[in-house]
């Protein structure tokens, strides 16, 4: 018994399965042609998803980065705790994005 993916929803099912258990779709009417389609279709999702998170780790990095230059808030305000954190987690998880993104890219 192997473990494979579902075409459909991605989760991990035995290969003995002729129906998804998560999702119900069967998948021993899949053409293997339907299968690749499938799987390609859910990687564009997957890295359309983690291109909205990088665009949105961006917005938090430069807001926050805008907002401590133009605002100029006293150190160790909470207005200048806020946006440097905002700044921080923005770099942190915009680089994290990039890297998935690429690793993504690699898989192909
Ligand atoms: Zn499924």
């Amino acid at each position: 018994m192997a473990i494979t993916r579902c075409p459909k929803c991605a989760k991990s099912i035995s290969d003995k399965h002729k129906q998804c258990p998560h999702c119900g779709s069967s998948i021993s009417e899949l053409n293997d042609e339907q299968v690749l389609q499938l799987q390609r279709e859910q990687r564009i999702k997957k890295r359309q998803m983690f291109m909205n998170h990088s665009f949105l780790a961006l917005i938090l990095f430069l807001g926050g980065f805008f907002c401590l230059y133009f605002l100029q808030p006293q150190e160790e305000t909470l207005e200048w705790y806020a946006y440097t954190i905002a700044i921080g987690v923005g770099c942190i998880w915009y680089l994290i994005n990039r890297i998935i993104l690429v690793s993504l890219k690699k898989k192909k």
